[in-house]
């Protein structure tokens, strides 16, 4: 290990510090170096990287080495390394940070592209007239193929429902029959749901960007659209 690598100062730079700050119970210098959180990380090998190797060089000050890291796109954030970590050490809470960090520009394009369609209305940027024109023409070719399925519903914008229904974007887009069976099941178990004809879109890509303001944006639109319909319980699909 180089000399400067030992001077505590500088090992408490400008990455550790935002880490220190923005992350309850950082606890980056708490890690034993053990490798258990490597062991069940589905990201463990991806671009020359895994999670020991990660908190090692946050720990050791190494940031040029992070902030250029793609591997940052690999970590699915699914937290498996905080459950298998004697320290609970949260390596995926450390990636969200650093993909906030990224320049927009910087971000892969097609993730940062659905989040900024995402703000203005859904990820696949389809206009909402076209989500309500799909969603009924599925339904009236259910109905009308299924007789055992004739009164089903896929009700929209149903004031004082007691489920609201939200939608990944892509079924309506490319693959709209994968709606029907959520509905099916809804209706054989008698729920009284509904979807919105704005904002409906269930996935978040602004919670991959790392990007707090943006999720914050796109979650709010979407809670006071359900406010607005009155509706009990939110069902978010993603
Ligand atoms: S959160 Fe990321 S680093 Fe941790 S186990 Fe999951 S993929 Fe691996
Ligand atoms: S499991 Fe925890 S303590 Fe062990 S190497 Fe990974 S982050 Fe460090």
């Amino acid at each position: 290990m180089q000399e400067q690598n030992l001077d505590l100062k500088k090992l408490r730079t400008r990455l550790k510090r935002h880490m220190e700050e923005a992350v309850p119970d950082a606890r980056i210098d708490y890690c034993l170096t053990c490798g258990m959180c490597v062991s069940g990380c589905p990201a463990s090998g991806i671009e020359d990287m895994d999670p020991r190797k990660f908190l090692r060089l946050l720990a050791l000050g190494q940031d040029e080495a992070l902030l250029k890291t793609d591997w940052i796109y690999s970590c699915t954030m699914c937290q498996r390394c905080e459950y298998a970590c004697p320290m609970k050490i949260n390596v995926g809470r450390f990636v969200y940070e650093l993909r906030g960090m990224r320049p927009r520009d910087e971000r892969p394009r097609n993730l940062q592209r659905s989040c900024d369609l995402q703000r203005e209305s859904n990820s696949t940027g389809i206009p909402n007239e076209d989500f309500v024109w799909v969603v009924n023409d599925v339904l009236e070719e259910v109905i009308q193929e299924e007789p055992e399925w004739a009164d089903l519903k896929a009700p929209m914008d149903k004031k004082g429902a007691e489920f609201y229904l939200n939608q990944n974007a892509k079924e309506p887009t490319v693959e709209p029959e994968e709606m029907v069976p959520l509905w099916k099941i809804l209706h054989a178990a008698g729920a009284d749901w509904t979807y919105s004809s704005k904002w409906w879109d269930g996935a978040n890509y602004c919670l991959f960007t790392g990007d707090a303001e943006d999720w914050e944006k796109t979650v709010r639109n979407q809670a006071e659209t359900v406010d607005a319909l009155g509706v009990r319980y939110y069902i978010n699909t993603e």
